[in-house]
Order: C-alpha cells, then sequence, then structure tokens
C-alpha cells in the first residue's frame, strides 16, 4: 500500500500535484493567472525539504519581488515544519546577485562592502560625467543616460558589446566612452548600480571556471516565478548555473546529477516588462533549452468568481500574440457581481467616489487589508493618497519608496552611508555643506580636483587638504572638523550599537539642529521622519545591514500589521491577490498608456492589454473599474476617451454603475450598441457645471502641484514604474 501523502500535498489538483512531485529533469509550468502555479513552486520547495532531498542551502529559488519572497519563506516553513531553517538563496535576482557579490567582489574589482547605488546617485553621478565631456546636460540628460544603460545591462551588454547605433545615439557620439567612464567611476567609488547586481555575477561565473561548477554542484534545485519577465541577463545568469557538464568533463564532479532539476512557472499573457528588457521569448523556447522538459498546464482557476475570470479572458483574447489557454473555475455562485464599470468626471471625483465605495465596502465589513487600487502610472496615486488622509482612511503605497525617498531621510543615509563606506563621494557630496558649514562650490571644487588628480576618495582627498595652506582658515576649521567626525564614527562603528551611533551622527554633525532651527512648517515632519529612521534601524543588526536593506527593500518599509488599503501600480501587483481591486484611470492614452499608443504595431498595446489582463485577475470576489471624462495631463486639461480596453470586456460579465450625468457617452448607452462615440467624445460638456469647477480647480495650489510633484511628463510615466526590485526611477 502506498504511502500516506504528507499533508502539505492535500488539496493539489492531479496536474498540480505532477508539477510538485516531478523533481528530476526540468519542468515547465504554463498557466494562466490563479492556477496555482506560484503555490505548486513553494509546495515543491516544501517537498524536497521535507523528503531529504537537499539541503535549504542548495536550493536556489527566484521571486520577481521582495515581498514575494517573504512570502513564500513563510510558506515554506509553515508547510514544510520548523524544522527548516534559512533558504539563503530564495530571493529576488537582485537580492541573489548581491548575496553572490559580497562573497565574490574582489573578482570585479570591488570590495565586499561595496555600496548600491539609487537612480538618484546614478543620475549625480551620468550628470557629472557628461559635463566632463563637455556636454550641455540639457540637451544630453543624465536621466535619459540612465536608462540607455540600464537598458544595456538588461540584455547582458558591457561598454564594448553595444551595438555602434546606441553609442552614437547619445552626446554626440559618446554613449560608448561614457558608459566605459560610468564603470570605471563606480569601481572608484567602490559601488554598483542595480544592473551590476546580476552582470557581474555573470561576469565572476564566466571567468572563473572552478567557482562556476562550485555553483553548479551546490544548486540541486532551481525554480524560478514570473519566468515569462525574465530579462536577458537574468536568463543567461540561470542557463549559466543550470547547464550541466558535457559527458567528458574531467572536473571531480562523479556524483554530480546529469539531469537539470530547474522547475520554472509563468504565464505568457502576463508578461509585462517587455519595455524592461524581459523576453517572454525566455518561457516559450523553455523545451529548445532544456530537452526532455515536462511541461504541465494547469487549467482550474482557484482565484477568482467566473465573472472575474469570464471577464479577463475575454479581454486578452484580443492579443494575437499568445498561446492561448482554457482557465475554468468551479466556483459559481449566484450572488457574484458582475465587474463594475464607473465613470467620474475628474480624477479628484474619482478619488472621492473610491474612498466612499472603500468605506463602503468597509461598512459591510471588509478589512482595508483585502482592498487593492492598482492604477496604470504612479502619479495617479497621489490624489488617492490626499483623498485617503483627509478620510483618515488607512493606505499603504506598495513597491514604491515613499518614506526612504524623502530629503531627510537621504541626507541622514548619505551620513551613514558614508561612516561605512568611505569612499562614497556621492553621499560626501551630498552631506558636506548640509547643514551649512561655509563649504561652498569652490571647496568642493578644490576637493573634487584633488581627489580626481589623485584618485583617492574625496573624503581621504578632506583629511589630506586640511593639513594644507590651499584652503581659507574658515573652510579650512570647517572642513578639519568634518573629517575628525567622520574619522571618530567609523571607528565606533564597530563597538556602538548602532542606533546609538546614528543617533549620535545626527547630533553631532548639526543635522537634526539644523531642522530644529527651522522654522518651516514642515520641519517637524522632517525631525519624526528622522526619528523613525532610527526606529527602523532596530530591527538589523549593523548599519551595513540597514543600508543593505534600504537599497534593495524599498517596499518593506511600511507597517504590514496594519489593517490598511493597498495603492500600487499594476506592475507591482503581479502575482498579488485581493478580495476586492479598484482600477482606476481606464482611458485611451493613460491606459493603454500613450507611449504605447505611440510605438504604434502591436506590441506595445498588447503589454498594456496583458497589464489590463492581471489588473483584473489579481481580483477574487469584486473587481470596480473607473475612467474620468477629464484628466490633468502636463498641467493641462484635456477631456479622454474611455480606454478601448472598456469597449473589449464581454457584457455577460460586466454592468455599467449607474451615473448621474452622461460621462463621455459611456454610461448611458447599453452595451451592445456603439458604447460612445470616438470621433466627438464630449462636445456637450463643456459646458458643465463639473467642467466649469475642473476649469477653476486649475489654479488651486494643491491641484498645480499635481504633476509637478514627480517632476516626470506623463510620457515618461509608466516606463518608469516601480521595477523587479521595488525601486522606481522618479523625477526628481
Ligand atoms: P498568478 O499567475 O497570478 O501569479 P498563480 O498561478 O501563481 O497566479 P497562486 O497565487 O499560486 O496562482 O494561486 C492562486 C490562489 O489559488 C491562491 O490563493 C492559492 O492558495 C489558491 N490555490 C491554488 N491551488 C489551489 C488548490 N489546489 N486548492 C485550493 N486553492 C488553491
Ligand atoms: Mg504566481
Amino acid at each position: 500500500a502506498a504511502a500516506p501523502k504528507p499533508s502539505y500535498l492535500e488539496g493539489l489538483n492531479p496536474e498540480q500535484l505532477r508539477a510538485v512531485e516531478t523533481l528530476d529533469g526540468p519542468v515547465l509550468v504554463l498557466a494562466g493567472a490563479g492556477t496555482g502555479k506560484t503555490r505548486v513552486l513553494t509546495t515543491r520547495i516544501a517537498h524536497i525539504l521535507a523528503t531529504g532531498r537537499a539541503f535549504p542551502s542548495q536550493i536556489l529559488a527566484v521571486t520577481f519581488t521582495n515581498k514575494a519572497a517573504r512570502e513564500m519563506r513563510e510558506r515554506i516553513s509553515h508547510l514544510a515544519g520548523a524544522a527548516v531553517e534559512g533558504m539563503p538563496w530564495l530571493g529576488t535576482f537582485h537580492s541573489i546577485g548581491v548575496k553572490f557579490l559580497r562573497r565574490h567582489a574582489e573578482l570585479v574589482s570591488l570590495k565586499s562592502d561595496f555600496t548600491i547605488l539609487d537612480t538618484d546617485d546614478v543620475i549625480r553621478l551620468l550628470k557629472q560625467l557628461i559635463q566632463a565631456e563637455g556636454l550641455d546636460d540639457k540637451r544630453w540628460p543624465a536621466r535619459q543616460f540612465a536608462l540607455m544603460i540600464d537598458n544595456w545591462k538588461n540584455k547582458g551588454l558591457d561598454p564594448d558589446q553595444i551595438p555602434e547605433g546606441d553609442s552614437r545615439a547619445f552626446g554626440n557620439g559618446k554613449g560608448r566612452q561614457l558608459y566605459t567612464a560610468y564603470q570605471n567611476r563606480l569601481k572608484t567609488l567602490n559601488a554598483c548600480d542595480f544592473g551590476d547586481l546580476l552582470l557581474h555575477p555573470i561576469r565572476i561565473l564566466k571567468n572563473n571556471p572552478d567557482i562556476l561548477a562550485d555553483y553548479r554542484d551546490r544548486f540541486r534545485y532551481i525554480l524560478v516565478d514570473e519566468y515569462q519577465d525574465t530579462n536577458t541577463a537574468q536568463y543567461m545568469w540561470l542557463r549559466l548555473l543550470a547547464q550541466r557538464p558535457r559527458a567528458n568533463n574531467t572536473a571531480p564532479s562523479s556524483h554530480r546529477s546529469e539531469t537539470v532539476n530547474i522547475c520554472c512557472v509563468g504565464d505568457d499573457d502576463q508578461a509585462i516588462y517587455g519595455w524592461r528588457g524581459a523576453d517572454v521569448d525566455n518561457i516559450l523556447r523553455f523545451e529548445k533549452d532544456f530537452p526532455g522538459a515536462t511541461v504541465i498546464r494547469l487549467e482550474c482557476n482557484y482565484r477568482s468568481t467566473a465573472h472575474i475570470l469570464g471577464a479577463s479572458g475575454h479581454l486578452i483574447a484580443h492579443n494575437e500574440g499568445r498561446l492561448g489557454k482554457t482557465l475554468f473555475t468551479e466556483s459559481h455562485d449566484p450572488d457574484d457581481e458582475k465587474v463594475m464599470v464607473h465613470a467620474a468626471w475628474d480624477s479628484e471625483e474619482e478619488a472621492r467616489a473610491i474612498g466612499e465605495e472603500i468605506e463602503q465596502l468597509q461598512r459591510r465589513g471588509a478589512k482595508l487589508n483585502d482592498i487593492a487600487i492598482l492604477v496604470r502610472a504612479s502619479f495617479q496615486m497621489r490624489e488617492f493618497e490626499d483623498r485617503f488622509v483627509t478620510l483618515g482612511l488607512n493606505y499603504r503605497v506598495i513597491g514604491g519608496p515613499r518614506f526612504y525617498e524623502r530629503l531627510e531621510i537621504r541626507d541622514a543615509m548619505a551620513y551613514f552611508r558614508l561612516v561605512c563606506q568611505p569612499a562614497d563621494d556621492l553621499a560626501f557630496e551630498r552631506i558636506i555643506n548640509t547643514p551649512k558649514r561655509g563649504l561652498g562650490d569652490t571647496t568642493v571644487r578644490s576637493l573634487h580636483d584633488y581627489a580626481r588628480s589623485r584618485d583617492i576618495p574625496m573624503l581621504a582627498a578632506a583629511a589630506d587638504m586640511v593639513e594644507t595652506e590651499e584652503l581659507k582658515p574658515k573652510a579650512r576649521k570647517s572642513l578639519f572638523d568634518v573629517v575628525q567626525n567622520f574619522r571618530r564614527w567609523s571607528q565606533l562603528l564597530e563597538t556602538t550599537p548602532h542606533t546609538e551611533l546614528a543617533e549620535q551622527i545626527l547630533e553631532e554633525s548639526g543635522y537634526t539642529d539644523m531642522w530644529k532651527a527651522d522654522k518651516t512648517a514642515e520641519a517637524p515632519g522632517r525631525l519624526e521622519n528622522l526619528k523613525e529612521l532610527i526606529r527602523s534601524m532596530d530591527a538589523f543588526e549593523s548599519m551595513r545591514g540597514f543600508l543593505e536593506h534600504v537599497s534593495l527593500v524599498m517596499d518593506a518599509e511600511q507597517n504590514e500589521n496594519l489593517d490598511a488599503v493597498s495603492i500600487m501600480t499594476l506592475h507591482s501587483a503581479k502575482g498579488l491577490e485581493f478580495e476586492n481591486v479598484i482600477l482606476p484611470g481606464w482611458e485611451e492614452g493613460l491606459f493603454p498608456h500613450q507611449r504605447a499608443l505611440d510605438e504604434g504595431g502591436r506590441n506595445g498595446l498588447e503589454e498594456e492589454r496583458r497589464l489590463a489582463y492581471v489588473g483584473i485577475t489579481r481580483a477574487k470576489r469584486r473587481c470596480h473599474i473607473w475612467f474620468v471624462s477629464n484628466r490633468r495631463i502636463h498641467g493641462l486639461w484635456q477631456s479622454t476617451i474611455p480606454s478601448r480596453f472598456l469597449d473589449e470586456l464581454p457584457e455577460a460579465h460586466v454592468e455599467v454603475a449607474e451615473v448621474e450625468q452622461n460621462y463621455g457617452g459611456y454610461g448611458r448607452n447599453a452595451y451592445g450598441q456603439s458604447r460612445f462615440d470616438r470621433q466627438e467624445p464630449f462636445a456637450s460638456s463643456y459646458s458643465s457645471p463639473g467642467w466649469q469647477r475642473a476649469q477653476q480647480n486649475k489654479t488651486d495650489a494643491t491641484r498645480t502641484n499635481w504633476g509637478n510633484r514627480s517632476g516626470l511628463s506623463v510620457e515618461r510615466i509608466g516606463y518608469g514604474e516601480a521595477g523587479p526590485t521595488g525601486r522606481v526611477i522618479q523625477g526628481e
């Protein structure tokens, strides 16, 4: 008789079970949203551990977000029992990359305490390099070049590998030269950017066969979630680790398994990172890459109601470039609500109405944790944040670095960085005259020149220069104090508890006093934030550990225990699920995004549609879609047209909410008829009271801020969304 099934396998359907139990050889699970792909991966790991096939340290498991990694870790220890300690190689590509790189940094001329630069740092650095080349940084914006570098790195390209045309496209043909200078500069700074977290490991593995063999041996099982959104560099890295040595390989590895135990799960309909270099072909060619692969399809959706499934399935069927798959659900509750479509006059009204909707849900017993607002572009968030603050509704922004992005936090972090990493010139420049110490541009420039000519960090240059007569006495005294302080703090790093030291640094540097003396309205809030920063360091063992956490986990700063509405971009909602999902801003130009439309062709639009599919399929029970008739874009009011995706929803599963006014013609007309007239969208709306109100609002200060807050033009928004690491490329 067969042994009884372990409890963690109970409840799986036969195909899921097969995916969990096929432990030898490559496995691909290709299946639609909510079919249990992630659950299969998690259970598979539990199974590997429970059957003693591998130690936790022999499993490499890649998730798309840090949040997903945390959840998976919890689930596994729950399933496989508390006996399972850790899982050092469970995380995002980036976090695994950092771990790897800290171990082998010297092989790419870094020290193991290298700094990870965030987008702001990168842009500041590039600006300097662009100026140093004698180029006009207005004509050749650093931000644009940062995106180009990111693209190259996603494709795994070193400076000498980038296409000639790419190089010519920036800085009067100096693209390659600038990219090289940038990489050199990073080395001097003992720093790397996000792309390097993957490219350096690839270089190390390629150039050091012994290390490669070692890791290939170590990782008995490789598992990857959201495989459809891996980019070329990630793919290269996985292939390196998953390739088996050929039969004639003489390495002492006779015990090594010849099969590749790699299991990837994904859904081609949810490929939404093409704009960041992800390549859906990676999933489509899995069988070619890993001959003999078992391909498993899951067709039962356990997440959503039949209406939600019907609506999303009908929508995605409009895409041509897809494999196509069947999805069914066993839940057929006659009380299930259809997908609701609502119209609002403008985004302010949209936020107000959604606030009401949430309060109503709350009255009916819903928890705020079960409600999510998923936006196309991060600028849409502000209006909701403002509204919820007014209403006193708790909310959290996921995937967007809110807290750590604040000015005072970034300043404080620069102090900490410089204490931990004296070569961090960017941190040095940020705080050298903050608070004001009479160390203005002239001093900084001479420090800069001195440091550059000797190829030493600026802090070291400062230590040298206070011994010379080069600086004016006042600046010299001031700089002397700074140098002394940092010297002392660095020493204390080893002996003083890090939170205490952090507080001390902010006190002794005069940074806290600067805000105490500040009489502006924001100052008290800033002081509170600094306190909160120190508090948040408590959870870490060291200041270095904390700094690393901040650069990696921008989405973890919010209190997970608070009952709160989640606000996030559609991109960062991938893999998640909520009882109630609210999808605002379904208008042409915003969703589908203008940039995708401008691209022409099928690709951009189809990726937008996949994003819409991801959005709807996050919902378990209720899905509400909104659009507005007027939206302010580039600071100008524009009347908008309801998204074509609304037209593509099936009547059987969708209901249009009753509206008082005829917003864009959508609300009034019955389904099946032409729902609105694209030629003359709102000819009659301009004289309505709502329009006039909207006009008046143009002068309202809070609203004028709307576009400026992020500093982004609308085309850029959406293409600078939170990436896989949760970081956001944002305006200043
Ligand atoms: P996505 O494509 O959105 O990432 P997914 O395929 O990864 O979705 P999961 O998140 O793993 O799907 O599962 C969706 C939901 O269905 C989860 O709440 C999960 O617990 C539940 N589920 C999965 N398999 C089963 C099952 N056999 N029985 C009951 N519930 C299940
Ligand atoms: Mg999943």
